[in-house]
């Protein structure tokens, strides 16, 4: 199978390329290492059957010509991570509401199936927990910056769906708070990778906020799992589902465990909100997958219980601090 991976660098892209090279198809990467690295695909490059396209999804020409003969496009490319949305959320939803226009719109010419990555920030700070895939949303005000991304992201899926009332085949995950190797060893973008960081350092681990409230992590092989099940298989055609682990854990406790894992001095620090971002911010109370219906159409069950998975996580940040020639 031709695959197109926008966002291929990434962290969930990269994971992608690796399983469906090793499965023996042909995989394109269009991305602008924005926040992928190239060295997360690095050890392809000698690969006849991978392709790597330095390109923004903004840039139409480049798309299609990464696009050219593939019959799937897996759409992982966009601005990711709360902090980046926060401080650039002009750019933020101009890559994740016109790229994503951009690709669709080629994809649909080119008539190759689509797997648009969505989020569970969709679901915002409802309390309906477990969040199910039909349930209502519920988003705070829009002088929130948080809230574009979730919107972005919605508005995403709205296009998605649009799309396939024109033809295209599509598919949507949510995917819920994903870690493991390669999560940015700048520490950007997600809590695990922060507080890894911190932990091996020895500096205070930040939890902001009272630390209580929770998300479901998802280990980097299950992500994988489920976003190909729902990008492959007849039955995920124009559905939309979680990706996740129906296993939930404060803030406060991540913080502990990491701590415990890395064998860390590090204190445990509660920092407030406003301290920690520069606007005002409201972060969802919980955030937990109903599971039920990647289980029941796609035979899709997260494994990797958070202690395993960070362990393998914490290896491989290890790893990075040390070829960067931390003490
Ligand atoms: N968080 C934290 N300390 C940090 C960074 C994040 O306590 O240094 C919290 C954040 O407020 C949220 C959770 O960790 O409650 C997960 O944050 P992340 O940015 O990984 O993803 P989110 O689930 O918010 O999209």
């Amino acid at each position: 199978m031709k695959t197109l991976i926008t966002g291929g660098a990434g962290f969930i892209g990269s994971h992608l390329v690796d399983r469906l090279l090793a499965e023996g198809h042909q995989v394109t990467v269009l991305d602008d290492l924005s926040t992928g690295r190239m060295a997360n695909v690095q050890h392809h490059l000698h690969n006849n059957r991978f392709r790597f396209i330095k390109g923004n999804i903004l840039a139409a020409t480049q798309v299609e010509e990464a696009i050219k003969g593939s019959e799937l496009v897996l759409h992982l490319a966009a601005a990711v991570g709360i902090p980046y949305v926060v401080e650039e959320p002009l750019k933020g939803m101009l890559i994740n509401v016109r790229g994503t226009e951009v690709v669709l719109e080629l994809a649909h010419q080119q008539g190759a199936r689509v797997l648009l990555a969505s989020t569970s920030e969709v679901y915002g700070k409802s309390t309906a927990v477990p969040f199910a895939e039909e349930a209502d949303r519920t988003l705070g005000p829009t002088s929130i910056r948080r809230w574009a991304y979730a919107t972005a992201k919605a508005l995403d899926e709205h296009m998605a769906y649009a799309y396939q009332d024109r033809g295209l085949g599509i598919s949507i995950v949510r995917y819920f708070n994903a870690y493991g190797p390669r999560l940015d060893p700048r520490g950007y973008g997600s809590v695990i990778a922060k507080f890894v960081i911190q932990a091996l350092a020895g500096q205070p681990i930040t939890v902001y906020g009272d630390g209580l409230q929770t998300r479901s992590f998802t280990y980097i092989d299950d992500a994988v799992e489920g976003t190909l099940l729902a990008a492959t298989r007849q039955e995920a055609l124009g559905e939309v589902f979680n990706i996740g682990r129906a296993e939930e854990i404060t803030i406060y406790r991540l913080a502990e465990l990491i701590k415990e894992v890395t064998n860390s001095p590090s204190e445990i620090l509660l920092v407030p909100y406003d301290q920690a971002y520069s606007h005002s911010f409201e972060d969802p109370r919980r955030r937990h997958p109903d599971v039920s219906k990647a289980a029941r159409l796609l035979g899709f069950q997260a494994r990797d219980p958070l202690v395993d998975g960070l362990e393998k996580a914490i290896q491989w940040m290890r790893q990075q601090l040390e070829l960067a020639g931390a003490p």
